[in-house]
C-alpha cells in the first residue's frame, strides 16, 4: 500500500453515490494513491422510476435492482448500515449485527449521498397503517396488497365492505403518486376478468393532493393533460385535499382552504372508506443525517455553490440528502435522479480538483426535460423545449429510462416483461411477504471498532 495513500469515502449507493463513485474511477483509475470506497446499506442501485410498474407486476421484481458489483470497477464496497459520521475525526462508523462486526471508516474526502426516507409528517397513524412506494420492499407489499383486496372482494356479500376493500388511496400527486395510480388502475382493470364477481363500478382509485395542481414542475397544459386523462382513464383527482388521519378502515380528509388556511370548517372534512392507503406524500432525509454533526435545514446538509459542507472542507453532500438551492426560484431543488446524478459529476470532479490543485467549479443545473406515464400507455414529455403528451411519450419515456439503466442484462429483462406484457396476462399469484415491521437499528453485539 502506498504510503500517503488518500481514501475517499461515498456513503449511499443511490443514483448519487453510484454516479459519483463511477466519475471518481474514471478520473483516478490508474492513481495508486487514492483508493475509493463505497459504503450503502443494499448492494444493489434501486432504479425507483420503474418502482410503480414493480407494484403492478408489469416488470419482475428483480429486474429493476443492478448489483453495485457489476457496476463498480476500483471502488472497494462495504455493504452496511451507517451509524454515524464523526466529521471531525474523519470516521463513519457503522452499525454491528449478530452476523456482522460494527466497524469504523478513517476517509480523507467524503460524499454523502443518503437520499431520503418517506415523510409522514409526524402522522403516526398513517406511518402504521399506510402503504408506501419508496422501496422495494414497497413496490411488493403494494401488489401482494392489491391481489389480496381482489381476493377478498370477489368472495364478500356486504356490498360496503366490498367497496371499501375495492377503494385504493394514493397520497400524493407528485411523480410517484400519479405514476403509481395509473399502473394500479391498470392492474386492475386488466385481472378485474379472473374476478367475476368484481364489476368496473365496484373499483376506485383516488389521488389525494394538497396542491391545487398535481405534477408540479410540468407545464400547466401538461399537468392539465394527465389530470384529464387520468379521470377519463376512472382515476378520481381531489385537488387541495389534505389526509388528517387512517385507521386502516376510514381515511379522514379535509379540503384545504386557500383563502383562510385557519380556519377550521367541518363542513370540508369528510372520509373515504378504504382499506389501502398509498403514501407518496413526500421524502425526509434519513435519520442518519438528521441526527449528524452537518448544519442542516429541514432534515438536509446545507453546501456551498461547490456541493462542499463550509465547515468541514473535503465533504460533500448530493443528491436527495443535500440542500442547494435554484438560483432561479430561490428554492430547493426538487428531489429528482436527474439532480441527483448531476451533482454527483460535479462532486467528483471538485474532488478531483482539489485533490490535484485544481480551481473546483459551481454546481449549476439546466433541467434537459421531465417525463411521466400515466397508465394506459400515456405519458407526458418536457423535452428539449417541447411539450409532448398520449402515446408518443409514453414511447418516449420507455426509451429513455431503458437507455438509463445501467447495465445491458437489466435492460434486456425490463424490455422482455413489456414485451410479454404485451401479449400475456399479468401474474395473479400472491406471494406471502408479511408487512415490514418499523425499522430498528441494528442490534450493537462486542463491537469491534477496528479503523479500516
Ligand atoms: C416511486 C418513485 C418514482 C420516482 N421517479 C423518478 C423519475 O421518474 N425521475 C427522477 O428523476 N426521479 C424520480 N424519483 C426520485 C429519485 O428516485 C430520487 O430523487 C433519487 O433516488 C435520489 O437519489 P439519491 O442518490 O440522493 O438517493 P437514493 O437513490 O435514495 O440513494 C440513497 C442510498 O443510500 C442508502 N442509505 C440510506 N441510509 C443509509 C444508511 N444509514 N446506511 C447505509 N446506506 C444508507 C440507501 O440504501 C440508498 O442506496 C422517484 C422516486 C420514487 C420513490
Amino acid at each position: 500500500m502506498a504510503k500517503n495513500k488518500k481514501k475517499i469515502v461515498i456513503l449511499g449507493g443511490g443514483f448519487a453515490g453510484l454516479e459519483c463513485t463511477k466519475k471518481l474511477e474514471e478520473h483516478f483509475q490508474n492513481d495508486p494513491e487514492i483508493e475509493i470506497v463505497l459504503v450503502s446499506e443494499d448492494n444493489f442501485l434501486l432504479f425507483t422510476p420503474m418502482l410503480p410498474q414493480v407494484a403492478s407486476g408489469m416488470i419482475e421484481t428483480r429486474h429493476i435492482v443492478m448489483p453495485i458489483r457489476t457496476i463498480i470497477k476500483k471502488a472497494i464496497f462495504y455493504e452496511g448500515r451507517i451509524k454515524n459520521i464523526d466529521p471531525y475525526g474523519k470516521i463513519v462508523n457503522l452499525w454491528g449485527s449478530r452476523n456482522k462486526r460494527g466497524i469504523s471508516l478513517h476517509y480523507d474526502f467524503l460524499v454523502v449521498a443518503l437520499g431520503s426516507e418517506t415523510n409522514f409528517f409526524g402522522m403516526s397513524d398513517l406511518e402504521k397503517n399506510a402503504y408506501q412506494m419508496k422501496t422495494l420492499n414497497d413496490a411488493v407489499l403494494v401488489r401482494n396488497r392489491i391481489i389480496d383486496m381482489l381476493e377478498q372482494a370477489e368472495n364478500e356479500t356486504d356490498p360496503i365492505l366490498k367497496k371499501s376493500l375495492l377503494t385504493f388511496v394514493i397520497v400524493g400527486g407528485g411523480f410517484a403518486g400519479i405514476e403509481t395510480a395509473g399502473e394500479i388502475m391498470d392492474l386492475l382493470l386488466d385481472v378485474r376478468k379472473y374476478y367475476p364477481n368484481i364489476e368496473r363500478e365496484d373499483i376506485r382509485v383516488t389521488v389525494l393532493e394538497a396542491l391545487p395542481n398535481i405534477l408540479p414542475g410540468f407545464s400547466e397544459s401538461l399537468a392539465k393533460f394527465a389530470q384529464e386523462k387520468l379521470t377519463e382513464h376512472g382515476i378520481e383527482i381531489k385537488l387541495q385535499t389534505a389526509v388528517t388521519s387512517f385507521d386502516g378502515d376510514e381515511v379522514m380528509i379535509k379540503k384545504l382552504d386557500t383563502e383562510n388556511k385557519d380556519a377550521v370548517d367541518d363542513s370540508k372534512i369528510s372520509s373515504i372508506q378504504s382499506k389501502t392507503v398509498i403514501w407518496t406524500a413526500g421524502v425526509t432525509p434519513v435519520n442518519t443525517i438528521k441526527r449528524s454533526l452537518f448544519k442542516t435545514d429541514k432534515g438536509k446538509i446545507i453546501v456551498d455553490d461547490y456541493l462542499e459542507v463550509a465547515e468541514f472542507p473535503g465533504v460533500f453532500a448530493v443528491g436527495d440528502c443535500a440542500l442547494f438551492l435554484d438560483p432561479k426560484t430561490n428554492r430547493p431543488f426538487a428531489p429528482t435522479a436527474q439532480i441527483a446524478e448531476a451533482q454527483a459529476k460535479v462532486a467528483a470532479n471538485n474532488l478531483h480538483a482539489m485533490i490535484k490543485n485544481k480551481e473546483k467549479t459551481k454546481f449549476g443545473y439546466e433541467s434537459k426535460g421531465q417525463m411521466a406515464i400515466i397508465g394506459k400507455r400515456t405519458g407526458i414529455a418536457s423535452f428539449l423545449g417541447m411539450n409532448i403528451h398520449g402515446l408518443l411519450a409514453w414511447i418516449l419515456w420507455r426509451n429513455v429510462y431503458l437507455s438509463k439503466i445501467p447495465t445491458w442484462d437489466k435492460r434486456f429483462r425490463v424490455f422482455l416483461d413489456w414485451a410479454a406484457d404485451m401479449l400475456f396476462d399479468r401474474d395473479i399469484s400472491r406471494l406471502k411477504f408479511m408487512r415490514r415491521e418499523p425499522e430498528k437499528e441494528y442490534q450493537v453485539l462486542d463491537e469491534v471498532d477496528d479503523v479500516w
